[in-house]
């Protein structure tokens, strides 16, 4: 009775009912046994969410933005909300509306994230990468109803909250006879409804991996979305390989990022580190296995298939065998599946891949004229500019557009690519210094929004 339900945060509402109605829930008071009023929503704890860096923060302060990227109040930034892991969840039996919480995605919950700040740990560096893990960490599953929460009202003479979208849902899976017959529940007027997100939260240990060093010339801040998607690309290419490698399903674990201040540098950006965890609590241990240094390196070779690599079964499908041609983003034979759904429209396999050889070395080519990305650029260029009615260019080693009613020149860079003038790679400041001396304005372009949101 007393056990805990593990939900999962699902389309949201459902009708809950507190699972201590019939335990002995008592509390000594004045050495009278009291009973507690009956709290189905769970405690709500406030926690600090963004929309733009992933970032979970505990014990939030009720001012300011972001603690990480600094991105402001807003729906699509930072946010404090109330969050509840409801013990209970009833079934109504009236209507024949079954609890139906348990599913992975959902387009209004949020992404996985990591609560426990990874900050005070001491990490292990090797490679180019860092890592540890992190035993008992909170690994946090939220849906906020896409930032708009939800309303629960208590139904009079009953401990029982349940949500108006969730009575609405439930009807329509009836025929409309069994409809005209189901009274409404009656809010009860003695008490205030309550606003929550609903939370599954889980402590399991977790495997905590970042990159350092970025390499002159790159922002890994994942407040950007081209680096966002390569953060999750690398979770999820990580993910994949490490599937594979201990012959497990891709569903045993979860991946998230997670994202963190450089406390060296003070004016420094957020960089973000990705996480994997058991998906099921206190699950089979894989990924405080991986966390092992040594493991961990040997997992990036698998992914890249190289001289360090014991076999290349992994690289060689994605590689080659014709996915090169046909996947300009990520498809089911690299990083897509069901449960990551929520996440295929920011899963790029050259970035993930990107990621991977920069994780084991700083100096890692990443630009446009590495190996993979050669045939992509120059088709969608072609395209892109084509299709803007741009004139093709190169300034530099950069494909660009000119727009010559604008005197524009669009030049494309790689995703990753910093854009800070303070950190400009050469290849931006001599594309920039061609452009100017043909009297353009140079704009640059990453291939990763070319390909996504051509017209932005
Ligand atoms: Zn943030
Ligand atoms: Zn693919």
């Amino acid at each position: 009775m007393s056990k805990r339900l593990k939900l999962r945060p699902d389309k949201g509402f459902n009708f809950w009912r507190d699972s201590r109605d019939f335990a002995p829930a008592s509390t000594r008071q004045k050495n009278i046994w009291r009973i507690p009023p009956p709290n189905p929503l769970g405690q709500g704890v406030r926690v600090g969410v963004c929309r733009q860096c992933q970032a979970l923060v505990e014990n939030p302060s009720e001012e300011r933005g972001c603690p990480y990227c600094s991105a402001p109040r807003d729906e699509k930034g930072y946010r404090t909300v109330d969050i509840s892991e409801p013990p209970g969840f009833n079934t109504w039996w009236a209507i024949n509306a079954e609890y139906n919480g348990a599913f992975e995605f959902t387009p209004r919950a949020l992404k996985t994230r990591l609560g426990t700040p990874s900050d005070e740990y001491s990490f292990e560096t090797r490679q180019n990468f860092d890592i540890r893990c992190i035993p008992q960490a909170l690994v946090y599953r939220i849906n906020d109803n896409n930032g708009k929460d939800f309303e629960f009202f208590k139904v009079s003479n009953q401990h029982v909250w349940i949500t108006r979208e969730a009575f609405e849902q439930a009807l329509l899976d009836l025929s409309r006879e069994e409809r005209d017959r189901v009274t409404e529940p009656v809010p009860d007027p003695s008490v205030q409804a309550i606003v929550r997100a609903l939370a599954a939260i889980s402590t399991t240990d977790v495997l905590i991996a970042g990159i350092p060093n970025s390499g002159s010339g790159l922002n890994l801040n994942p407040a950007l979305p081209e680096a966002r998607a390569a953060w999750y690309s690398f979770g999820f290419l990580i993910r994949r390989a490490a599937a594979v490698s201990l012959d497990v399903a891709e569903s045993e674990l979860d991946v998230g990022i997670q994202p963190f201040t450089d406390l060296s540098s003070p004016f420094a950006p957020p960089s973000a580190r990705i996480f994997l965890s058991d998906s099921l609590e206190n699950g089979a241990g894989y990924s405080s296995y991986l966390a092992q240094p040594e493991r961990f390196e040997n997992l990036l070779h698998f992914i890249l298939g190289d001289e360090h690599s014991s076999n290349q079964t992994f690289a060689i499908p994605l590689l080659f065998n014709g996915h090169q041609e046909e996947c300009s983003t990520s498809c089911h034979r690299c990083l897509r599946e069901f449960g990551n759904m929520a996440y295929h429209s920011i899963l790029d396999w050259r970035l993930g891949y990107d990621m991977v050889r920069l994780a084991l070395n700083p100096n890692a080519q990443i630009d446009l004229n590495y190996d993979y990305w050669v045939d992509l650029v120059s088709s969608t260029a072609n395209s892109y500019f084509s299709g803007l009615g741009l004139e093709q260019t190169t300034f530099g080693s950069l494909l660009a557009g000119i727009d010559s009613f604008n005197s524009e020149a669009i030049i494309l860079i790689h995703p990753l690519w910093d854009i800070n003038p303070e950190n400009l790679r050469p290849e931006i400041l001599q594309g920039y210094t061609e452009a100017q001396q043909q009297g353009l304005t140079p704009k640059l372009k990453s291939i990763f929004t070319a390909i996504r949101f051509p017209y932005e």
